[in-house]
């Protein structure tokens, strides 16, 4: 499947949307979600400090998971869902291998899916199946507690944080720091 935006290509806040976006198309044609695209806004968060991504969405009165929401009475809605957001944290995108950012949107297109259905998304039984079909996790993706830390041996200053083990990790013999040239500690 041709993306636009090859992933490795990635740069820019609007390569992540776009290389995301283009992602969560290819998950609705492939594993069925029921998600209206032309209702949901994108957006690069640089200001999350713990969720990968987050749904946001105006809080309705009597909404319900697992309860079809009543679009129709709602003003302005024209009997469809109102537009929420899905907020990509840029930082997350940063850290995550491919994979996880694959499953971190899956997570986030259960919480749309319930959205757009009933008015209201949370991780009760009915996520629990759904993230399930999508092969996706429960739990909202964070990546606030990295794995592993790197440091300059010669100041101790932080250089990098990593939550996979990646090329940096793996192969830190061959780096130096940028702070004072000297190798790299992990901590
Ligand atoms: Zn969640
Ligand atoms: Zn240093």
């Amino acid at each position: 499947m041709g993306q636009s935006v090859a992933y490795e290509d990635v740069t820019s806040d609007a390569d992540v949307v776009a290389w995301s976006r283009e992602y969560c198309r290819d998950v609705r044609r492939e594993w069925g979600v029921d998600v209206r695209f032309d209702l949901v806004d994108w957006e690069v968060s640089t200001r999350a400090k713990r969720r990968a991504a987050a749904v946001k969405r105006p809080k309705l009165p009597d909404a319900t998971v697992g309860d079809p929401y009543d679009w129709a009475g709602v003003d302005g809605a024209d009997g469809r869902p109102l537009p929420c957001t899905l907020s990509l944290t840029r930082e997350a995108f940063e850290a995550f291998d491919r994979g996880e950012w694959e499953a971190t949107l899956r997570h986030e297109l259960v919480h749309v899916e319930q959205y757009q259905r009933d008015g209201t998304t949370d991780h009760g039984a009915a996520f629990r199946t759904r993230a399930a079909d999508l092969e996706t996790d429960v739990h909202c993706p964070t990546f606030a507690d990295p794995k592993y830390v790197l440091s300059c041996t010669d100041c101790g200053g932080l250089v990098a944080r990593r939550y996979r083990d990646c090329k940096l990790v793996r192969e830190r013999a061959r780096y130096r720091s940028d702070c004072c040239g000297a190798e790299l500690a992990l901590d």
